[in-house]
């Protein structure tokens, strides 16, 4: 069964009736531009084919129950829930979540039963909940009329996220849920949040990006990141510049030598590089020469490892095996120490690459790692 089958079926075996309707939204991965987003600089994401489904109808009174096939449980929650921040926890508080930030944002939010099923996997950083929240969210804006244009959603969705579930995530993850198209990477300006739409039909030029997830255990993932943030605003505050996007290229070694240490000197390096990377992508992209952003993937990937240090054995494992079975151009992508490695591979030679890192992981004698092959798909939309 489809997810969208499996959404529906889950909504009439709960509520014995139909939904009025049916809305999804895609897990992503991000082509290039890694912590950069907190340095108010450039990301480069593009919806995933592994999409959420939300059935949904109205319920009357302001109370709202959902389903998820994940738990198979069931949560109801009232006007009281959704009064302040955080009082319904687990899975369920992204859905109350976007009922508290549309209500706070002054929304009429109709009362509703909704049904979930999902085929992003949860926690490898593909944005199963940024997914989860579109989809809860273009849900209760068709059922209540809500006058909420899409430019606007995903400012909302991350305020659930940050405010009521308490995740500190930057504006990527739902900007990609909510505003990709198909055929496309999202070019996204975290400064701004303007977005533009980038040509990347990887089924045209007869490419793929496949995507490995390097089922590394997770090591000190959000102390981590607490670091390499501070280590940033840090920087800027002492190069003097709002944040690290404000750095030129130009002249970077005579910037860097200003900083205090190397370790500081090289977290610079990679952001301010890797914005550069970020832009040159693009260029690229437009030029519709796809074929040569693989070195800037491997820049990027090298760059992470060495400078930023957020990489670890078994992605450098397999975006080196990647590399050497003939992929185009590999990187880890996400926040690191574990999480995705894509690869940029000609379409038909997915398997062989795929193999090959299966391969490098059984003679390190690492966990298996799984993979799939992807090509952009559209952001949050209604199905029916
Ligand atoms: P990621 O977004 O990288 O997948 P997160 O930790 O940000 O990882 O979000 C995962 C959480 O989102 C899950 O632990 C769960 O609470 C929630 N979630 C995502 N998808 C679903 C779903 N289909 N059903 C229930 N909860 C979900
Ligand atoms: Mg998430």
């Amino acid at each position: 069964m489809t997810v969208a089958d499996r959404a529906a079926a889950g909504f009439h075996q709960v509520y014995a009736q139909p939904p009025a309707g049916r809305w999804a939204a895609p897990g992503r991965v991000n082509l290039i531009g890694e912590h950069t987003d907190y340095n108010d600089g450039f990301v480069l994401p593009f919806a995933l084919p592994l999409r959420t489904v939300a059935a949904a109808a109205p319920q009357p009174g302001e109370t709202w129950t959902v389903w998820s096939e994940l738990t198979g449980e069931t949560v109801d929650f009232g006007a009281a829930e959704v009064t302040g921040a955080g009082r319904v926890t687990g899975w369920a508080g992204y859905v109350a979540g976007i009922v508290w930030a549309l209500r706070e944002a002054g929304y009429q939010v109709p009362g509703a039963r909704l049904a979930i099923a999902s085929d992003v996997p949860l926690g490898a950083g593909l944005s199963s909940s940024a997914a989860l929240e579109a989809a809860v969210l273009a849900a209760l804006v068709d059922l209540g009329g809500l006058d909420l244009p899409a430019e606007a959603q995903p400012r909302l969705a991350q305020r659930a996220e940050n405010h009521y579930v308490g995740a500190p995530t930057g504006i990527m993850d739902q900007s990609a849920a909510i505003r990709c198209r198909a055929g496309h990477a999202l070019f996204l300006d975290c400064r701004t949040e303007q977005v533009e739409h980038i040509p990347f039909d990887l089924n045209a030029a007869g490419l793929a990006i496949l995507v490995i997830d390097s089922n590394a255990p997770h090591r000190h993932v959000d102390g981590e990141y607490a670091a390499r943030r501070n280590s940033c605003e840090k920087a800027a505050a002492l190069l003097d510049v709002p944040a690290l996007r404000d750095v030129p290229t130009d002249g970077l070694d005579d910037t860097l030598a200003r900083l205090p240490d190397d370790e500081t000197r090289r977290r610079v390096r990679h952001v301010v590089t890797e914005n550069q990377r970020v832009c040159d992508t693009v260029e690229l992209l437009r030029a519709r020469q796809i074929q040569q952003i693989g070195p800037l993937l491997v820049a990027s990937h090298t760059s992470m490892r060495d400078d930023f240090a957020i990489t670890v054995p078994e992605v450098d494992t397999a975006v080196e095996a990647a590399l050497a079975a003939g992929a185009l151009g590999a990187r880890m992508t996400g926040g690191g120490f574990g999480g995705c490695v894509l690869a940029l591979v000609e379409a038909d030679h997915s398997d062989t690459v795929a193999n090959a890192v299966t391969d490098a992981y059984a003679r390190r004698g690492f966990t298996a790692p799984t993979h799939t092959t992807v090509t952009p798909a559209t952001g949050a939309t209604r199905l029916d």
